[in-house]
């Protein structure tokens, strides 16, 4: 195990890492931009060092100034959490070059990944179920629109280094074919200095049911179950849970297979989120996460398994703690993603001070992952997420119910925020009858805000 990690990251991700490297014994050092001083994350690290302006461009997006601190503190690897550095193959090939052992996938794999073409010209090859759709190279706008109108429409079109929904489109006849994908990769250009797009048929209700898998550096590959996102919002994810309910016995044992099939195919090692659409029985591969996702803790309630640890065992390179047969899944779990924003005006970001803040206690299975405690700011440079309420119970109602109360109970004065909203989509009766599919808020919209 290593004797000392960085964590290049801040907020809840940051804090999150932190404590189990400390249960584990691993010393740790954080790094901060000029806002994040006083920040939760440099409080609980065991040093810390200041990297640069508020901006993440300026900070916690500069990776060779992370490098050095690597350096100046003697830190073995770098723990990169979600967002920022953490699926960038240059910065995983910098830490290679400076000895610092990059806590994710072999870079093949995050470049691989890293596209979604590529990735689902790889998973084509490993018999892996794709959306219908186009994924080639060639990006001639007469060729696209030849395949959008064989696919039929409505079609998606995706930035093919998409993330965050950025350079997505939804194109509902041929005549607003020309404009989506000038618009789409405009966006892609902007965002991720890559304009290749994909276009797949847009599927009418689906369920995002995606696989958590982890490899280690001997050739073994496990899956550790399924989560549900499918309550997004601009496709973004809003309340996750664990395991997908509601899924035929043959349907999850397949899904199980393409997703261990999927990690296998990039000789994956580290954990990895492999995620699918579902609809009308039959699931399909969208894209493959190369990093811990925001809603791991689902998975780590339901398996009682720690992820960060054994991302470090894995980094060390120690072989996956548990095989198969001995990873099982108990009881049913829900995480709601509280932000600073505010419904009432689409969804604006807030910025302000948290003057009152109040978790609901952390026992009888309510856990609360954040990054920011009373009296701290939340400023424009970050995203705005205040928490993570995380909830276990033995079975789905009575997890959603706990859910409801601890949301109920989360008190926060300061800035604007999404818990009435949270709240309304946890007790909307359709989200209780199992009515699970990314249009379900878009359909409620009139309930819920
Ligand atoms: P990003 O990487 O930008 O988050 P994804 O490919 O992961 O984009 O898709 C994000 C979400 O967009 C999915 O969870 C789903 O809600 C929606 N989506 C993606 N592809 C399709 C599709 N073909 N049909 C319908 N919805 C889709």
């Amino acid at each position: 195990m290593f004797s000392k990690i960085l964590i290049a990251n801040r907020g809840e991700i940051a804090c999150r890492v932190i404590k189990t490297a400390k249960r584990l014994g691993v010393k740790t050092v954080a790094v901060y931009s000029e806002a994040d001083v006083e920040a939760m994350h440099v409080h609980m690290a065991d040093e810390a060092y200041c990297i640069g302006p508020a901006a993440a461009s300026d900070s916690y997006l500069r990776g060779e100034k992370i490098l050095a601190v690597c350096e100046a503190a003697g830190a073995e690897a770098v723990h990169p959490g979600y967002g920022f550095l953490s699926e960038n193959s240059a910065f995983a090939e910098a830490c290679a070059a400076k000895g610092v052992v990059f806590i994710g996938p072999p870079v093949p794999a995050i470049v691989a990944m890293g596209s979604k073409s590529e990735s689902k010209r790889i998973m084509e090859a490993a018999g892996v179920p794709l959306v219908p759709g186009y994924h080639g190279e060639d990006q001639d706008l007469a060729v696209l629109r030849g395949h959008a109108d064989r696919i039929g429409y409505p079609v998606l079109v995706k930035a093919s280094a998409g993330g965050g929904g950025k350079g997505m489109r939804v194109v509902e006849s041929g005549d607003q074919f020309e404009a989506a994908v000038a618009g789409a990769r405009r966006e892609a250009k902007a965002a991720f200095g890559d304009d290749s797009l994909l276009i797949e048929k847009y599927l009418s209700r689906p369920r995002h049911v995606e696989m958590q898998v982890f490899g280690d550096t001997h050739g073994n590959v496990v899956h550790l179950y399924e989560r549900d996102c499918s309550l997004q919002r601009r496709h973004q994810k809003v309340i996750e849970e664990a395991p997908a309910p509601a899924l035929p016995d043959a349907v999850r044992a397949r899904l199980h297979e393409a997703a261990v099939a999927a990690a296998k195919a990039v000789d994956y090692v580290g954990a990895g989120t492999v995620e699918f659409l579902y609809q009308d029985g039959e699931f399909y591969f969208i894209e493959m996460n190369t990093r811990l996702q925001v809603e791991h803790p689902v998975t780590e309630m339901v398996t009682g398994l720690d992820l960060v640890e054994w991302q470090l065992r894995v980094a060390s390179g120690e072989p996956l703690p548990l095989r198969q047969e001995d990873i099982r899944t108990q009881g049913h779990a829900f995480e709601a993603r509280l932000y600073a924003e505010d419904p009432q005006r689409d969804f604006l970001p807030a910025t302000g001070t948290l003057t009152h803040l109040r978790p609901p206690a952390e026992e009888g299975g309510v856990r609360v992952d954040t990054g920011v405690r009373q009296g701290d700011a939340v400023s424009i440079h970050y995203d705005p997420m205040i928490a993570k309420l995380v909830v276990w119970d033995h079975d789905r109602s009575a997890a959603l119910r706990k859910l409801k109360q601890a949301l109920e109970r989360y008190q926060v004065v300061g800035v604007a925020t999404n818990t009435a909203f949270l709240t309304a989509v946890a007790s909307h009766p359709a989200f209780e009858a199992l009515e699970l599919d990314t249009r379900f808020i878009e359909r409620y919209r009139a309930d819920l805000i």
